[in-house]
């Protein structure tokens, strides 16, 4: 599988691409490719010290901007510092956007995209507002109800 093409959102995040891990989990869209494998991985990484927090907590000030007005609060608290100021954030990447991708945090917006022509890919980012960790959760092919 090609790797997805991110935009502003590879320069937002220094996300490393592995290997996609095939269909996804059950119940999520075929296409979907989770990074929860991968984020568990560096927290424990950053847990035992092989890797230094600046690394990892390096959100860029226009992730913060997006985090701050277009996203919602997570369910959980931010893995790092604990705070409860993590936020997710959704980017849309899809012909008609711009080429860095469309933060989008209402469903409606989501579902308006999902009906036009064309390939959309949504990207799920969790940003937290206090300690700047950062990191990609999902990656899912954007679908119409409609067409499902
Ligand atoms: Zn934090």
């Amino acid at each position: 599988m090609e790797r997805p093409r991110l935009g502003l959102i590879g320069s937002l995040l220094r996300v490393q691409f592995p290997q996609s891990r095939g269909a996804g989990r059950p119940g999520q869209h075929p296409g979907t490719i989770d990074y929860r494998l991968d984020r568990r991985r560096l927290l424990r990484a950053v847990r035992a010290g092989e890797i230094d927090l600046e690394e990892v907590c390096d959100a860029q000030i226009e992730l913060l901007r997006v985090g701050k007005d277009y996203s919602k609060a997570a369910p959980t608290a931010c893995p790092v510092c604990e705070a409860r100021t993590l936020r997710h954030v959704r980017f849309v990447f899809g012909p008609r956007l711009p080429k860095e991708g469309r933060a989008i945090n209402s469903t409606k917006e989501l579902e308006r995209l999902a009906e036009k022509t064309g390939e959309f890919r949504c990207f799920l980012v969790e940003v937290c507002m206090s300690c700047r960790w950062n990191h990609l959760l999902t990656a899912a092919p954007l679908r119409s109800r409609k067409s499902a």
